[in-house]
């Protein structure tokens, strides 16, 4: 068979670290070669995307169920007084009960269109082979992966809370989401390998697509304006600050510097994407709908949660660092 080699030695080490506990070893073994010579590389990377916005996809699944379940059992259960109505209706009608619910349906939307983002910009790079398209799918790739998964967990964990003692037992179904969509976060490269790809590989271009990417959102946002006055000056502010954070970034030769505050940027970057697509929906449904209200929801309430974010993602390594290896083992 032409394509066909035995495999004299190879050693196939699992683990980023090559961890010696596992180790796949294929001597004698026969391999067949796949598509072209020396492409194996870029067909890994293919691969690889892939895997990680069908993980990102599995993240938003279980947290749209998780809402889902969560929404059922909020509108039927009973107690205490509600202060809506004669006092007497369902868990729905408790003020932390419905910041739960709208926690929930508001982080699966924004997760929801930032893969679905991603997934135009994939479709795009292949019809047009654009490098800007190809661009804007690389940078998305990691927050569709990281931010879907983390909002599975965050919705999945809030989903049991809703649920009250029934959901820490195993009747209701809330906890098995909780526990399925944990590993999420890990396989197919952990959150912070993603986060760490965001602000390593995806900035080699000095954050041009980054930029290219806030300057939709901030041009959108000036056409909402007339609409949302409120709404669009939030969400073209914190894409200004995010802005100041690329440019930070992009200045750090100290790679240590960017990883240090990798993961807190990612979910930064996650949050102002969620508030530029809850209002675009805002500004599609037009007049004070549903979709109106749960962006009003988004941007007013978990928005500003970017500020805090960009703090630690520009706090550099020193901190860190600080303590000694011994110190921080004691
Ligand atoms: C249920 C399940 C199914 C799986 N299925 C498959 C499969 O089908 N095929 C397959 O190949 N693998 C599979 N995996 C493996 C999975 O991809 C790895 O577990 C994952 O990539 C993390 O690697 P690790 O477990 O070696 O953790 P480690 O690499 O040891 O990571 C531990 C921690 O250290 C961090 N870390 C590691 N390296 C760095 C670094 N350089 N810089 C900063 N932080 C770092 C990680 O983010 C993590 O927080 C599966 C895992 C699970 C749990």
């Amino acid at each position: 068979m032409a394509n066909s080699l035995k495999v004299v030695s190879l050693e196939h080490k699992m683990g980023l670290h090559g961890s010696p506990t596992c180790v796949m070893q294929y001597e004698g073994a026969t391999g067949w070669l796949i598509g072209e010579e020396h492409d194996g590389m870029a067909a890994m990377f293919t691969m690889m995307n892939n895997a990680r916005l069908g993980v990102g996809a599995q993240g938003i699944g279980i947290a749209e169920a998780a809402t889902q379940h969560a929404l059922a059992y909020a509108a039927d259960r009973r107690q205490g007084r509600t202060p809506v109505g004669e006092g007497r209706g369902p868990i729905l009608d408790h003020a932390d009960v419905r910041r739960m619910l709208l926690t929930m349906k508001a982080e699966t939307f924004a997760a929801r269109s930032i893969a679905l983002a991603c997934a135009v910009a994939i479709d795009m790079a292949g019809a047009t082979g654009e490098a800007e398209c190809k661009a804007r799918a690389a940078l998305l790739t990691p927050i569709a992966k990281a931010f879907g998964t983390d909002t599975g967990i965050s919705v999945a964990e809030m989903g049991v809370q809703v649920h009250g003692g029934m959901g820490f037992v195993e009747e209701t179904g809330a906890a098995q989401f909780s526990r399925d969509v944990r590993v999420t976060a890990i396989y197919e490269g952990t959150n912070g390998i993603q986060s760490m790809d965001l602000v390593g590989r995806k900035m080699m271009d000095g954050g041009e697509a980054a930029f290219r990417l806030l300057d939709e959102i901030e041009a959108h946002a000036e056409t909402a304006r007339g609409r949302h006055p409120l709404m669009a000056e939030k969400v073209w502010q914190a894409s200004e600050s995010l802005r100041e954070a690329v440019e930070w970034l992009v200045a750090q030769s100290d790679m240590t510097a960017r990883f240090a505050g990798s993961v807190p940027f990612l979910r930064a970057f996650a949050r102002v994407l969620g508030a530029h697509y809850h209002l675009k929906a805002a500004m599609a449904e037009g007049g004070e709908g549903p979709r109106v209200k749960l962006a009003r929801f988004y941007v007013n309430r978990l928005l500003p949660e970017h500020a805090g974010l960009l703090v630690q993602a520009m706090a550099g390594a020193d901190d860190l660092y600080a303590m000694s290896d011994a110190e921080l083992c004691a």
